[in-house]
């Protein structure tokens, strides 16, 4: 009973996992430009973690606690909006990270998440994740 629940569990965040890539990552699957733009790995792997749900944030690290954290209880810890922590949160809304975002007006301000993910040019995108997970990383640290 316990093992069904938990391979109904895992299987339903699978389809989670693939319906946002699909619907809104890479709607028509096609080999992602980023690959052979970027030349950092560094850059590489955080654009490809925003985009794959394979990053650090809440709603995906909240998947594997026992017993799993429901959705909504994967709130963000940096702010007091009580939101789930999700790349929508983290990329456009936390007020934890306004003063970056400020810096890239241009990419986070009249945007969608769609709209800021399925950019293809990554110059501005790399250096506003980056900053976003260092910020997130020391914040994080300092209140452990
Ligand atoms: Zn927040």
């Amino acid at each position: 009973m316990f093992k069904e629940k938990m391979r109904r569990e895992k299987d339903l965040e699978v389809k989670r996992k693939l319906w946002y890539y699909k619907e809104v990552i890479n709607p028509n699957l096609e080999v992602q430009k980023y690959f052979f733009v970027l030349t950092s790995s560094e850059n590489k792997i955080n654009i490809a973690k925003i985009r794959t749900n394979s990053h650090e944030l809440y709603s995906e690290t909240r998947c594997w606690t026992v017993p799993k954290t429901p959705w909504v209880e994967r709130i963000c810890h940096l702010c007091e909006t009580m939101s789930v922590e999700d790349e929508k949160h983290f990329l456009l809304e936390c007020p934890a990270y306004t003063h970056i975002r400020s810096q890239f007006y241009n990419l986070c301000y009249n945007t969608n998440l769609h709209s800021l993910l399925a950019r293809q040019h990554f110059g501005d995108f790399r250096t506003l994740l980056s900053k976003l997970f260092e910020h997130r990383n020391t914040i994080l640290k300092q209140t452990k």
